[in-house]
């Protein structure tokens, strides 16, 4: 007898990992695509994979497993194969793998779907096409196979689909298609074709379907609310379909809460972490009383240990308001890793403040138990926990010294003068040619230097031999560049794994997990530090390396260290304390590190900050804030240089309109940003906006072509369009790592080129 949704404890999760909890499903894809195994082994894996998260999920105790939650690549290509929004370019491809992979990669003549960020996630996702010519029609029956799978191992799953308002608010419109169609113009076809998929769903046994409606988490308009209502709507009018759980994550529904409401949909998940404002108004919302409404009070997305009277609380609000409450976690646990108990080099003290999906999991039933049995069935589980926690919050996370410090400096932090006053010093201290060449920081790295690092980290080379091993690449890279007559130096960071991990390995109150892999996109996993205490500066970090460097060039070498706002966004973050507290330590460790920099001798010195846009918040009025610390904890970092100090910063993504503000803010004198594929437009938005040094990518590094000097000099003399030659620096779009050294030689020199064209004049003959 399959559990059912309503026995068991009142417990579930809205997702779980996939990649396997040793990356299997990495590695079975990986030699998948290196044509080392054949279809069948990866869909072996896939299946054990399942199996074992289904079976997994129910001997946990969860009143209900989610079903579909496996993908091969991206859980939103899923859906657009579920519905046969297809690009027309991938139409040929009919082995439905082949066709799925083809759409994430690309193949030759039909280039990959566009990859884009999952709401305010590190994951992302592979972005929808659609226009007028779409023939949207049930496609792959991937949710139903799946859930007649799960049957076999006798779970009765809740198919997770991303719902159809969303799926259409995340695509973009197909090429060809009209200037005035927008892709959700298709929502009435697509709710049809969503119409017949609950039906088969329902056919098979499906009791309940989840639709995922993360996308009214982010400001939407009432347009866009009024068409969700109608979705629904129509959706729960159909003659056959199983009972329908609408989700929604990573904040709260705002308006959207009532319209959805408003519909006869059976469920509703809400957000209870990042959205626990929608419990303000929740007694006036009409229609709660008849539905069963998920209390997502497990973050699904950091690593905490819950707060379990906390989160029971806010639970416990629900009832009386909503028809039957459950528990849940507040996303899909697809944002964590697997499970704590696999690490063994963590300290006792961080293992007590963790959770990761595993224990979020028993979190999730443990509270199911208590909302449905009341607290003191599971008293003793609570209290143990509750001790735990209270344990670890005195323990190690506070460092008495960093916030007083913090609080010595106070507004002082920033001495820096005006930017044209600084400029004007500069030029004269450091004497740098017009258009000055440099690179991004990373210069490529060989699989010798990626075996030194292991073999460091695992003891097979002492500490002096890696030392001699990474000078004798940071020499090799210096004279490179010397002889292909870059201005600027760099190290070339042979000795980061991770321009994140990296630091966090480094600074105190962070942590590193071995097997804390989080799925980034596709086959690609990161993972992800975790920031859980005060952080400091125990030791110089970068200091040996950059003074070595330095030491063998008359040419300016750049110090290169990660900025505050980027190391959290790529970290797991505590959650005891606003991040911007977090920051201004991150950015007070950094400011130690930039002092010891210049005090010996460093002139130039980077601060690259490529995730300021993407913490950026999703709703509207929470961004003045953000962008107020997130400038803040930069200036922290930097603002203890003289004015002869030149600082850089480097971004890159192209959308820079929103953040222009802050990265003026951010003061530096140097910005390098990515604009090669948008053609040097960003300096539309840039060049204006902000008054100093500027390095607009010229070459696009995610390509193996080498750019020849004349696209390069039309790439600068475009530039110069916007902004002055004095302001202008000549470089990549950013860091060099995963090139091949003679592609990187190749492009670099004719980057030299095209600045000594410019510079002579040459380049305004031939432009
Ligand atoms: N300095 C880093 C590098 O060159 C910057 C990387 C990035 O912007 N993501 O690798
Ligand atoms: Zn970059």
């Amino acid at each position: 007898m399959p559990n059912t949704s309503e026995s068991g404890t009142a417990s579930t999760v809205l997702g779980y990992p996939r990649i396997g909890p040793d990356r299997e499903l990495k590695r079975a894809t990986e030699s998948f695509w290196a044509g080392r195994g054949d279809a069948s082994a990866l869909h072996e894996v896939a299946a054990g994979l399942r199996r074992d998260t289904w079976t997994g999920l129910r001997d946990a105790g969860l009143g209900q497993v989610p079903g579909n939650t496996f993908s091969f690549y991206d859980q939103v290509l899923d859906t657009a194969l579920a519905v046969n929004a297809v690009p027309e370019r991938f139409a040929g491809v009919t082995d439905p793998l082949e066709r799925l992979f083809a759409m994430a990669r690309g193949r030759a003549g039909a280039p990959a779907c566009e990859m884009t960020k999952w709401f305010d996630t590190n994951y992302h996702y592979l972005v929808p096409e659609v226009g007028p010519g779409t023939r949207l029609a049930p496609g792959s029956r991937k949710a139903l196979e799946e859930f007649r799978e799960a049957l076999r191992y006798d779970v009765l799953t809740r198919p997770v689909l991303v719902g159809p308002v969303t799926f259409l608010l995340l695509a973009k419109p197909a090429e060809g298609a009209p200037a005035d169609f927008r892709p959700l113009d298709l929502l009435g076809p697509l709710v049809e074709v969503y119409r017949d998929l609950l039906a088969e769903l329902a056919e098979a046994g499906a009791e309940w379907v989840q639709l995922d409606e993360p996308a009214f988490a982010a400001d939407r308009s009432s347009d866009e609310i009024a068409a969700l209502r109608k979705a629904y709507d129509r959706l729960a009018s159909a003659p056959r379909r199983p009972k329908l759980l609408v989700a929604s994550y990573f904040g709260e529904l705002g308006a959207a809460l009532p319209a959805l409401a408003s519909t006869a949909v059976e469920g509703l998940a809400l957000d209870l972490v990042a959205g626990a404002a929608d419990l303000d108004g929740i007694d006036s919302v009409e229609g709660l009383g008849r539905k069963r409404v998920l209390a997502g009070v497990v973050d699904g997305r950091n690593v905490w240990r819950t707060d379990l009277d906390a989160a029971l609380a806010k639970a416990t609000r629900l009832s009386g308001v909503a028809g039957r409450v459950e528990i849940s976690t507040s996303c899909s646990l697809l944002h964590v890793p697997y499970d704590l108990a696999a690490e063994t080099s963590l300290p006792a003290d961080v293992v007590d403040m963790l959770a990761f999906a595993e224990q979020k999991v028993a979190e999730v039933v443990l509270l199911g138990r208590a909302l449905h049995e009341g607290r003191t069935a599971v008293a003793t589980a609570f209290d143990a926990a509750a001790a735990t926690r209270e344990r670890v919050a005195l323990a190690s996370r506070r460092d008495e010294q960093v916030r007083e410090r913090l609080a010595a400096l106070g507004a002082d932090h920033y001495r820096r003068a005006a930017g044209d006053v600084r400029a004007t010093i500069q030029r004269e201290a450091l004497d740098l040619p017009e258009v000055p060449t440099t690179t991004i920081g990373s210069f490529p790295q060989t699989g010798q230097i990626r075996r030194d690092r292991a073999a460091h980290r695992s003891g097979g080379i002492t500490d002096d031999e890696y030392a001699a091993r990474m000078r004798a690449e940071i020499e090799r890279v210096v004279r490179l560049q010397e002889r292909i007559g870059l201005d600027v130096l760099v190290h070339g960071e042979p000795e980061r794994n991770d321009m994140v991990q990296y630091f966090a390995e480094n600074l105190d109150g962070f942590a590193t997990t071995e097997l804390g892999w989080v799925q980034s996109y596709g086959s690609r996993c990161v993972r992800p530090p975790i920031l859980h205490s005060d952080v400091s500066r125990p030791r110089p970090i970068t200091l040996g390396w950059a003074t070595y460097a330095q030491s063998l060039s008359d040419r300016y070498v750049k110090g290169m260290l990660t900025g505050p706002v980027t190391i959290l966004a790529w970290s797991f973050v505590r959650d005891d304390q606003p991040l911007g507290d977090t920051a201004r330590q991150v950015g007070l460790a950094l400011r130690d590190e930039v002092g010891d920099l210049e005090a010996a001798g460093i002139r130039i010195i980077q601060v690259d900050e490529p995730a300021l846009r993407e913490l950026l918040p999703l709703h509207e009025r929470d961004r003045p804030a953000y962008l107020d610390w997130a400038v803040d904890s930069f200036r922290t970092a930097v603002g203890g240089v003289a004015d002869a100090t030149q600082i850089h910063t480097h971004l890159c993504y192209s959308e820079f309109g929103e953040v222009v503000g802050a990265i003026d803010g951010l003061d530096a004198d140097v910005t390098t940003v990515e604009a090669a594929r948008s053609r040097m437009e960003v300096l539309g938005d840039l060049g204006p906006g902000v008054p100093r040094g500027l390095g607009p990518g010229v070459y696009d590094v995610h390509s193996p072509e080498v750019p020849d000097a004349d696209e390069l000099t039309d790439q600068l003399t475009a530039a110069l369009r916007h902004i002055g030659s004095e302001r202008l620096w000549a470089n990549p779009d950013c860091g060099l790592k995963t090139r091949g050294e003679p592609e990187t030689v190749a492009a670099l020199t004719n980057l030299v080129e095209a600045a000594r064209r410019v510079r002579s004049g040459e380049a305004r003959t031939t432009g």
